[in-house]
């Protein structure tokens, strides 16, 4: 299926891809306050499944509360609509869902009494941009100027549009001298996440992961903290400060598109176990082996089908 082919889910219609559109004006254009969550969709015999299917589309209802934005459609409404576009779009492997306040306003406010909602099912391949590629080799990151929002600004749980713009002018940054991606800091100096990635660092052979307050409960983080529970691999949630790193044996990042992807250097540092450290490689292997459906426990916990 290419893209011309496919249909997007615009306010209860199935329309081509290429009518989904929005007008200029839009609020959502104008201030950025177009919330979205993005969700990875796998093959399995079961039918097609959407990795933590139920905890995006929560994500989703959650940012579009600390936006206050009143959907038009509660949980359920919201399963049943993506269920309906995934099954409209063969060969899905990502779907992102969307809200955004459609309509002209000169204010901050919107005009509009409930944001529209649309939901695309597409192939990765399809759009991304050429020459530009997934995490298919180790991450080289670089440590961004700026930092992370503090939560006493804006909460970092809510995935809208306008949280993304220190990202995107950190990662233009960090490509344009030879980085994948980039590693933001929070207000106090400690360790955060990349741009659109959870981090997480080995020492001693435990997991340490910040605490929520700067960072995006991923979802992909949930699921591989849960595997490393199960393989018995001890996790530490607390705040890494900057100098952690330059003692870690191993750093990794998690997300949707990249599932479990071992960094290689973080500006000049380099680990001591070679990369992937053997904390990374095991995680990323049970990670793959769950979406493979071929893992008895976390399979059907994780892959929930359509
Ligand atoms: N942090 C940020 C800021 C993100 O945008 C994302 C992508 N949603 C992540 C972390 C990783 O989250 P997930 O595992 O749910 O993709």
């Amino acid at each position: 299926m290419t893209l011309a082919d496919r249909k997007i889910w615009m306010d209860g219609r199935l329309v081509p891809w290429s009518e989904a559109s929005v007008h200029v004006l839009s609020q959502s254009i104008q201030r950025g306050s177009l919330v979205f969550d993005v969700m990875p969709c796998y093959a399995t015999p079961r039918g097609p499944a959407l990795l933590g299917f139920r905890e995006h589309t929560e994500r989703f209802c959650r940012s579009a509360e600390l936006m206050a934005m009143d959907l038009p459609l509660d949980l359920e409404g919201l399963l049943k609509a993506i269920s309906e576009t995934v099954q409209a779009n063969p060969g899905t492997d990502m779907v992102k869902i969307s809200a955004f306040n459609a309509g002209f306003s000169l204010d901050v406010l919107p005009s509009d009494a409930h944001p529209s909602i649309a939901i695309a099912a597409f192939g990765l391949v399809d759009v991304l941009p050429p020459g530009m590629e997934l995490f298919v080799r180790p991450a080289r990151l670089q440590l961004a100027d700026s930092i992370k929002l503090p939560p006493t600004v804006f909460s970092p749980q809510a995935k809208v549009a306008a949280g993304y713009t220190a990202a995107s002018v950190a990662k233009a940054h960090a490509r344009s001298e030879g980085f994948d991606d980039i590693l933001f800091l929070d207000g106090a100096g400690n360790v955060a996440e990349s741009s659109t990635q959870s981090f997480m660092l080995v020492r001693g052979g435990e997991i340490h992961v910040p605490p929520l307050d700067y960072v995006l409960s991923g979802i992909t983080r949930r699921a591989t903290l849960e595997l490393a529970e199960d393989a018995g691999i001890a996790i530490r949630v607390a705040p890494i400060p900057k100098s952690a790193l330059d003692e870690a044996e191993e750093a990794f990042l998690t997300g949707t598109t990249i599932n479990v992807c071992p960094v290689e250097r973080i500006d000049d540092r380099r680990f001591s176990a070679e990369v992937p450290g053997p904390v990374t490689a095991r995680l990323r292997e049970r990670f793959e082996r769950m979406v493979r459906d071929e893992d008895p426990v976390f399979s059907p916990r994780w892959l929930q089908t359509v």
